[in-house]
């Protein structure tokens, strides 16, 4: 759950200072992404934990209220719902991302969701839960043959065993240089075809297709709040993907779903719907 403030002024050490509005809204990578999938048309399913909270709640009810299937989204006992909470102040946000509840996204609890995930199209997985996890699922996909898009944020290196077996990685541009020798880049994309997709902003997206580098450009607008555009281009790019669509025709729905997704405020809020994306193509 994002706790957003919005103030005049950060407040120094030691002091206290009237805010101007207060809100809660639903976010999370995870939780992000399962609500753009389900808006763009997928059969989602979420694996993930809240805590035994009101936010737990008003978590749940959120992916209800998006047809997100919460079959294996359990509340811990005793634990809080993951939260940020997000300072908006002097036209720039401060955010302290506390994990609760993420934090219980073990893999003895992944385990429980093997088989949806055996019978998945695809598979989408963040970095806001134990690395451990992100470990076990793909090697599960690997093993099963599922293709895993794992979208590697926030940023933390990830072993070489992780990133074969995913079949598909999107770090946006800080991402990537955490993840790849900033002056290595290029020679990643071609050590890894059709496999990392660099995400860079309005200048939409760049990967290796085996023979040349492309880069697909996003589509003009004019960008509102940028929140969850990265969340909704990995949830479009799955979709079109699990659907067969090739590289480029994927990557094209994704930067118009993402494009869409910030000339609206919020994460969720901007997220566009599947004949929202169709209709502006
Ligand atoms: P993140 O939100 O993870 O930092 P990016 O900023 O790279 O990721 O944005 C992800 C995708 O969202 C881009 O590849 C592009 O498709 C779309 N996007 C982001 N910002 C804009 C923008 N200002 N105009 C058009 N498309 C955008």
């Amino acid at each position: 759950m994002d706790l957003v403030v919005t103030a005049p002024k950060r407040p120094s050490k030691g002091e206290t200072i009237l805010g101007e509005s207060f809100k809660t809204v639903p976010g999370g990578k995870g939780a992000n992404q399962a609500v753009a999938a389900s808006r763009l048309g997928a059969e989602v399913y979420m694996v993930g934990c809240v805590g035994d909270d009101a936010f737990g709640k008003a978590i749940l009810e959120n992916f209800k209220k998006n047809n997100v299937f919460t079959t294996y989204v359990e509340p811990v006992t005793g634990m809080e719902s993951g939260t940020a909470h997000i300072t908006l102040a002097e036209g720039d946000n401060s955010i302290i991302v506390v994990k609760g509840a993420n934090n219980y996204v073990t893999p003895e609890f992944v385990e429980k969701a093997l088989d949806v995930i055996r019978e998945s199209d695809i598979v989408l997985i963040q970095q806001e839960i134990p690395e451990e996890t992100v470990e076990y699922v793909s090697e599960k996909c690997h093993q099963f043959g599922v293709p895993l898009l794992l979208n590697p944020a926030p940023a933390r290196p990830i072993r070489k065993e992780v990133i074969e077996k995913a079949a598909y990685l999107t770090p946006n541009e800080l991402e990537a240089s955490i993840l790849f020798d900033k002056k290595n880049l290029h020679e990643s994309l071609i050590e890894y075809p059709n496999k990392v997709f660099i995400t860079e902003g309005k200048n939409g997206v760049r990967f290796h297709n085996g023979e040349k580098e492309i880069v697909v450009p996003s589509y003009p607008v004019e960008a509102l709040d940028t929140t969850g555009a990265g969340d909704t281009f990995n949830a479009a790019f799955a979709v079109a993907l699990a659907e067969g669509k090739s590289f480029e025709e994927s990557i094209r729905f994704a930067n118009r779903a993402a494009s869409l997704s910030v000339t609206k405020f919020g994460a969720q809020g901007g997220m566009p719907t599947r004949k929202e994306v169709e209709e502006s193509m």
